[in-house]
Formats: structure tokens, C-alpha cells, sequence
């Protein structure tokens, strides 16, 4: 429906399923990751290089992440 790569990080939490885009180098296009809650309560999702942030992908806002998209929406 959307088809940008684009959600809103309110609707992120542990366990929320993503669709990455070509634009990551430690993730392939298309794949589908799980968020995980680090110890210290930030969000990441495991990839290549061990654990990728979210918080790296918000955008200027702080209000979505850029580079995903919900799994239900791919
Ligand atoms: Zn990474």
C-alpha cells in the first residue's frame, strides 16, 4: 500500500516484524528482521554487523524510522 520505506516509530516495539531496503550494506534488500530491545531498552535488529541500531535510522524528526517498512505492508 505505501510502498516507501518509511514507519512510524510509535508503532515500533520488540517482537515488530520489518522489511529493510537495498540501502543498508549489512542487510539485504527485502529482508524481513525482528526488533529486539537491548538491555538497556534501545531498539536494534540483528544483521551483519551484529546488532543495527534503530535509533541511527530515525529521521529528523525523531518520528520514523527510514529504511524499513512494516512487515505487514511489504
Ligand atoms: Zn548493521
Amino acid at each position: 500500500m505505501s510502498g516507501a520505506f518509511i514507519v512510524p516509530a510509535k508503532q515500533v516495539q520488540p517482537g515488530t516484524q520489518l522489511v529493510c531496503d537495498g540501502g543498508f550494506t549489512c542487510l539485504a534488500d527485502g529482508q524481513q528482521v525482528t526488533v529486539q530491545a537491548s538491555r538497556g531498552g534501545s531498539l536494534y535488529v540483528p544483521c551483519d554487523c551484529g546488532q543495527h541500531d534503530l535509533e541511527g535510522q530515525l529521521d529528523m524528526a525523531g518520528e520514523n524510522y527510514i529504511g524499513f517498512m512494516l512487515a505487514g505492508d511489504a
